[in-house]
């Protein structure tokens, strides 16, 4: 049996992307304010920005978008959509939204209330924003392995039950639900055990709350639980996600992670406390209760989606291919998040640039050469995107400076992930010539999308 693992699929439709020169990338960057989200894409090689909404469709998926029906109301699509999702979750309230944030948005303003406090293992960074708008505390309580780069756990993304239960007897009346994000994005995208699901579950049961997973990557979480967890290799991965929904009382999700598709979300529920006044705000804000903010074929194509990510060679190849990664950086010398996620690495900026302290924001500074050296885009998963300059002038930091390659799902092939680990490696024996940065101007919620930064 041969032992390299292949792309489990072969191309149809193909997009040149474009090589450019180190000047032309010094140039860019400058113009960009030194902030890779206000590059264009097309002077990117290697897009690694964000696996959300940039994976590759399939033929199926296609064939299904030209079924849409775009009916205002009532539209078959929506049928569609809504069998798939409750086939999946078990849950028989469905509302579309046009991305996870919408979901996040609705949900928390009509099941939350100012001064509440809701925990998790990491709220997403949308997660925390639309809490904090409406005045709740996220709170993040994911077990201390998680908080360390280099300690290897099988289920890193775990949530600390002595906290959450220590929490509850101090402030049940404040808290409203739980959450948990699976696998856990902002920690290094690490699953969660079905133990641990269970465990929370029954914990918050006793407090008489319920558990909202953030399920954006549901099926690479129930993957790792069939690879990783005792007891479960023998299981399909979707009967393993129809546990975690199961052990859960609704969920929000963004589709574009394992919805395999570049548009879409959803909140499901399993009873109907939130589902009249979710409905309501969605007429408002984001469309007719059988669209929520989306096209009948964007509803088509998620409904092909959520079938196709359940199967298990995908979801090898896809674990496998951020593993493959990590195992080149590791053997160049170069310290990640371990061990590897579901859809990204993450390098440690702090020990990739020992010389750089956390006023110079690492991470940030980190891909900005990974930028300039390769034309490779990753994200901070940092300072910028945690911190916060208080109204004192103050900054606080957060307590990783990560730089996440997010992997666009069925997208590049095993030599693009060859030349980018080439690229990293050799940054890393000149890592004492990548320079700090200063922030120079800034919004006050989710600064990182639009900083304008400086050299320090
Ligand atoms: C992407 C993401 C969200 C937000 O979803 P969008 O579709 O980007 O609005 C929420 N939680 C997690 C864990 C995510 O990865």
């Amino acid at each position: 049996m041969p032992r390299t693992m292949i792309e489990p699929f072969r191309i149809k439709s193909v997009e040149p992307i474009r090589m450019t020169t180190r000047e032309e990338r010094e140039r860019l960057l400058a113009e960009a304010r030194l902030n890779v989200f206000r590059l264009r894409a097309e002077d990117v090689l290697l897009d690694f920005l964000t696996d959300s909404g940039t994976g590759a469709m399939s033929a199926r998926q296609w064939a299904a978008i030209m079924e849409g029906d775009e009916s205002y109301a009532g539209a078959r699509s929506f049928y569609r959509f809504e069998a798939a999702v409750k086939e999946l979750t078990g849950y028989p309230h469905v509302i579309p939204v046009h991305q996870g944030r919408a979901a996040e948005r609705i949900l928390f303003s009509v099941a939350t209330k100012p001064g509440q406090i809701v925990p998790s293992n990491t709220h997403f960074d949308t997660t925390r924003a639309n809490l904090e708008y409406d005045g709740v505390t996220a709170l993040d309580l994911v077990i201390p392995e998680g908080h360390q780069p280099r300690t290897r756990h099988l289920f890193k993304g775990n949530i600390d039950l002595g906290r959450v239960e220590r929490l509850l007897q101090e402030q049940a009346d404040l808290v409203p639900f739980g959450m948990i994000t699976v696998t856990n994005n902002s920690g290094g995208g690490q699953p969660v055990s079905l133990e641990n699901l269970g465990s929370y579950r029954a914990l918050l049961r006793r407090f008489g709350k319920p558990l909202v997973i953030d399920a954006c990557r549901f099926a690479e979480n129930a993957m790792f639980v069939k690879l990783r967890e005792a007891g479960q290799a023998g299981r399909s991965v979707k009967e393993i996600a129809r546990e975690m929904f199961a052990l859960a009382d609704g969920c929000t999700m963004s589709a574009k992670k394992d919805g395999l598709v570049n548009i879409g979300g959803f909140i499901a529920l399993s009873d109907d406390r939130w589902v009249e006044a979710a409905r309501n705000l969605l007429i408002l804000t984001e469309g007719f209760p059988t669209y929520g903010g989306l096209a009948g074929r964007d509803l088509e194509a998620l409904a092909v989606g959520l079938e196709e990510v359940v199967q298990e060679d995908y979801l090898r190849y896809r674990l496998r291919t951020a593993e493959y990664m990590g195992e080149k950086l590791l053997a160049g010398g170069v310290a990640i998040v371990e061990p590897t996620g579901g859809h990204a690495v993450y390098l440690d900026a702090r020990d990739f640039l020992p010389h750089l302290g956390p006023e110079d924001y690492p991470a940030w500074s980190l891909c900005n050469a990974l930028y300039l050296a390769g034309g490779i885009r990753g994200v901070e998963i940092g300072s910028v995107m945690f911190g916060k300059r208080l109204d004192d002038g103050t900054e606080t930091y957060h307590d990783m400076e990560l730089v996440r390659l997010a992997f666009p799902r069925r997208v590049y092939t095993q030599s693009h992930f060859d030349y980018a680990a080439e690229v990293i490696c050799e940054l890393k024996q000149k890592a004492r010539t990548v320079r700090g940065v200063r922030i120079e101007k800034q919004s006050r919620t989710l600064r990182h999308f639009s900083a304008e930064m400086g050299w320090a």
